[in-house]
């Protein structure tokens, strides 16, 4: 299932300055006149060069990070040989060295260095969080790169006399909502409790069960009730829907509908403000198939943006097939094991791709809360009443950043009978990030707003 590891171009730490600062700028308005880099270039503000050799190997794992105190609290840094110093000299004349590597911490992480040199899968070809840093360090809720960012930007303003100021969201506000809908199943509602009263041999409940799906609508098949429920709180929806209705080749299914006859309904739905994406099925695993999907869709509406079905991702080989689509934006990086940050970012960026040395041109739009992630026997098991307070920490750290929170709530989510991860909670969350004033915005917004 594993693909071997492709042919990479070597990186250099010109190559690695040169992608992490490209998001450093990305990350705030305005870009004043100051050098940043390693010793040799003798730069205004100063990094430590630490790296070794550990980027012309192939290893996923640096040694573990230290732990560093910054405005209070503790974060990991990679690339630390000296502890002893601190984090940031503020010098004379402008000048300003940082003595952990936060250039190579921050590709490190940003990059994805991890799962693409992992040869660690799940059974769907997932790189598991059980194999990621952020789990085995315990810092999968707070955006790393945003804080060594932090640094840099202090070293910055230091240097120039200038304040930077972190990017604003439509209408000026603080930080950005992207509410998402993967459309895998409109039929499935009845087989749950048929299946229940099947097996307790309740068999009129089972006949009752059995008539109601052939008489009346199933309670997943709500996509405008979707709509109107997200309009309530002055949002907007991307669904990205599945045009592959024929299961994987391990029996996993994709869409439970045929998209030829949901079509109708779509346009109601843009002409009510919502975007459209591709949910790329299981067997998108290939350029042909991929393009073959986007080609279904498109036949319908422009498509701009797309996730994988389980979010699936081969990182040897799912970004080069995502570029050759002319797809604007991409959102599966997540772990679905775990809410947060799986690249330690909560900013948009472009992938990296080792194949070029260069980044990507499509923007990634990282995944930080699917409900199924919350309430599942494979990942979390949070009561109803844990789930805000167990998420309000990681908004606070997309607020403080100006991130985006990227939310991924499946329209079967909406089903009155699911108490566990269903509207309720929805409706909890989005109340909470209205209050914080957030701007509701979809893929092209984004997309426009840092490109
Ligand atoms: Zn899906």
């Amino acid at each position: 299932m594993l693909p071997p590891l492709p042919p990479v171009v070597a990186t250099t730490p010109e190559s690695r300055l040169a992608y992490v600062l490209h998001h450093f700028w990305q990350a705030y308005d305005g870009q004043p006149q100051v050098t940043i880099g390693y010793a040799a270039t003798q730069p205004q503000v100063e990094i430590a060069e630490a790296a070794g050799s550990f980027f012309s190997e192939t290893g996923p794992y640096p040694a573990p990070p230290n732990w560093r105190d910054w405005h209070g609290q503790q974060l990991p840094f990679f690339f630390d040989p000296h502890p002893e110093a601190p984090l940031l000299e503020l010098l004379p004349a402008g000048r300003a060295r940082i003595n952990a590597d936060i250039i190579s911490a921050a590709f490190y992480l940003l990059s994805g260095w991890q799962e693409f040199f992992s040869d660690e899968r799940d059974r769907h070809g997932r790189f598991p969080f059980a194999a990621s840093v952020q789990h085995r360090y315990g810092f999968v809720a707070v955006p790393v790169v945003n804080y060594y960012f932090e640094v840099l930007k202090t070293a910055v303003e230091h240097a120039t006399g200038q304040p930077l100021a972190a990017r604003r969201w439509a209408g000026g506000a603080p930080f950005a909502t992207f509410v998402t809908h993967d459309i895998d199943s409109l039929h499935g509602a009845w087989k749950a409790p048929a299946k229940a009263a099947l097996r307790s041999g309740r068999l009129l409940n089972f006949g009752r069960q059995l008539w109601r799906h052939f008489t009346q609508p199933d309670a997943w098949d709500n996509l405008e009730l979707v709509q109107r429920t997200v309009a309530e709180f002055g949002a907007k929806s991307t669904f990205f829907f599945l045009p592959e209705h024929r299961k994987a080749a391990n029996g996993t299914p994709n869409a439970d509908y045929d998209l030829k006859i949901v079509w109708p309904r779509i346009k109601p739905l843009v002409d009510n403000g919502a975007e459209i994406g591709l949910h790329a099925s299981l067997l998108a695993i290939n350029q042909l198939r991929l393009d073959n999907e986007v080609e279904l869709m498109s036949g319908y509406s422009p498509i701009l943006g797309l996730r994988f079905h389980y979010l699936r991702w081969e990182p040897r080989s799912t970004p080069s097939i995502v570029k050759a689509t002319d797809c604007n934006y991409e959102s599966t990086l997540g772990f679905a094991e775990h809410y947060g940050f799986r690249n330690s970012y909560c900013l948009p960026f472009q992938p990296f791709d080792f194949q070029t040395g260069k980044r990507f041109d499509f923007l990634e739009i990282p995944l930080n809360v699917m409900d199924a992630t919350l309430h599942h026997p494979n990942y979390l098991q949070l009561a109803p009443d844990e789930i805000l307070p167990a998420l309000t920490p990681m908004f606070r750290e997309i607020e403080r950043f100006g991130g985006v929170c990227t939310l991924l709530w499946h329209n079967d989510h909406f089903d009155p009978a699911n108490t566990a991860t269903g509207p309720r909670q929805f409706a909890e969350l989005m109340h909470y990030l209205r209050s914080r004033n957030t701007a509701f915005v979809n893929g092209t917004d984004i997309w426009q707003a840092v490109m």
